[in-house]
């Protein structure tokens, strides 16, 4: 290809990409869809549905990067359908920011195909590369109508088929954000939950294949530059609707708090931070304001120890998986944890180690924890020997 023309492909596709992005902040249809290749049909179809889903999703940005030196190599399937030299897969990544919510950027990779019909390049595919591996991910939009409420600092979204487990999540999670800030401290009090329709619709949104039916609902975060830099953005809880369902009023309050503490720690969980602690401290702060005898809070763990079972070492994040033989009894003994050291230490020495950790780069989590329990005056051994104890005492 000429340079000029390649010059003119990307001006052209530029210029595409911003009005698609206007047209999606102004709500202005029309140009949106003219955006797309009239032959490309159903993928018309979906981008009106998208459109439209986008309505209630309260936008503070929505724009999409071109990286033209990054583009798909050549293709013989793709010359066929397109035409030769007539098509274009450069690298474009979308960055859009829920308002209010997002502080930063989310950025999604999206693999799109351009064409060029007579004097014009519109989109015409964005499913292309997904046999290669290379899907551009679907977003709660992207997969039917969205409704919105907001509770207090708390925006969910879903579909209105959950329109009721919509409002219902708003309300509890609303109620959690206090509960999250008297034991941590200070945080955004801003929370995004997203209420799929099913477990399936989960884990296309988690991108996970996974075992997640005994997840009731699951924290995550966008890491975007490698993980010792931790700079999370996009903090999300999605529920898994059919498990939350299950739980009583009391369960979903404990699941929607331990959640929300994840969300306002999640910019001091650095990778050094043990799963243990996280998993502890989102627990109790889960628990707190409620007096939940032992024998429910911890009943596999509890059956574990009384059969001389008990775990040898502090779980570990595999023991947190959701295809974990340990999941059920890996919570609780990661609370037992963390309320020793706070009755050891004091909770703001807990939150001191937390945020310690955090912090940490360029160490080894096991390096990190030994510094850090040195200035606590123990070590992983000693810890780990009184947590056992502990354990045989509060279960046994
Ligand atoms: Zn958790």
């Amino acid at each position: 290809m000429q340079r000029e023309q390649a010059v003119q492909r990307e001006q052209a596709v530029q210029q595409l990409l911003r009005t698609r992005a206007r047209a999606v902040r102004e709500r202005d249809r029309a140009a949106f869809l003219a955006t797309v290749d009239p032959r490309a049909r159903e993928l018309r179809a979906r981008q009106a549905a998208v459109f439209a889903a986008l309505e209630q999703v309260p936008l503070g940005s929505w724009e999409y990067v071109l990286d033209a030196g990054t583009a798909e190599p050549a293709d013989e399937a793709l010359d066929r359908r397109y035409g030769r030299g007539a098509w274009w897969a450069p690298a474009v990544v979308l960055r859009y920011a829920l308002e209010g919510f997002d502080p930063r950027p989310v950025e999604v990779d999206h693999h799109l195909t351009f064409v060029r019909r007579g004097g014009r390049w519109l989109l015409a595919a964005d499913d292309d590369f997904a046999r290669r591996g290379r899907p551009t991910p679907r977003a709660l939009w992207d997969r039917g109508p969205v409704v919105a409420v907001r509770s207090g600092g708390v925006l969910v979204l879903g579909h209105p088929g959950q329109q009721r487990l919509v409002r219902e999540v708003a309300g509890t999670a609303a109620a959690a954000v206090p509960r999250v800030t008297r034991v941590w401290g200070r945080w955004s009090e801003r929370a995004v939950v997203v209420v799929p329709d099913d477990g399936r619709e989960l884990a296309g949104l988690l991108g996970d294949e996974g075992e997640l039916s005994r997840l009731a609902a699951v924290a995550v975060a966008e890491l975007r530059g490698g993980r010792d830099e931790h700079d999370p953005t996009g903090e999300r809880v999605l529920v898994n609707p059919q498990t939350f369902s299950r739980l009583g009023p009391l369960g979903r309050r404990v699941v929607l708090t331990h959640e929300l503490t994840h969300v306002a720690t999640r910019r001091a969980s650095g990778p050094a931070v043990p799963a243990w602690l996280a998993e502890g401290l989102a627990d109790v702060v889960g628990y707190s304001g409620l007096d939940l005898p032992r024998s429910v809070t911890a009943a596999d763990l509890r059956r574990e120890v009384r059969a001389g079972r008990a775990p040898m070492r502090l779980p570990t994040e595999a023991d947190f998986a959701g295809d974990s033989p340990r999941l059920s009894s890996s919570y609780p003994a990661a609370e037992l944890a963390v309320r020793l050291l706070e009755r050891r230490h004091g909770r703001p020495a807990v939150l001191r180690l937390y945020r310690e950790l955090g912090a940490r780069r360029g160490v080894t989590p096991e390096q990190a924890l030994v510094e850090g329990l040195r200035r606590l005056g123990t070590t992983p051994e000693a810890f780990t020997a009184a947590w056992r104890a502990d354990m045989q005492r509060q279960l046994g």
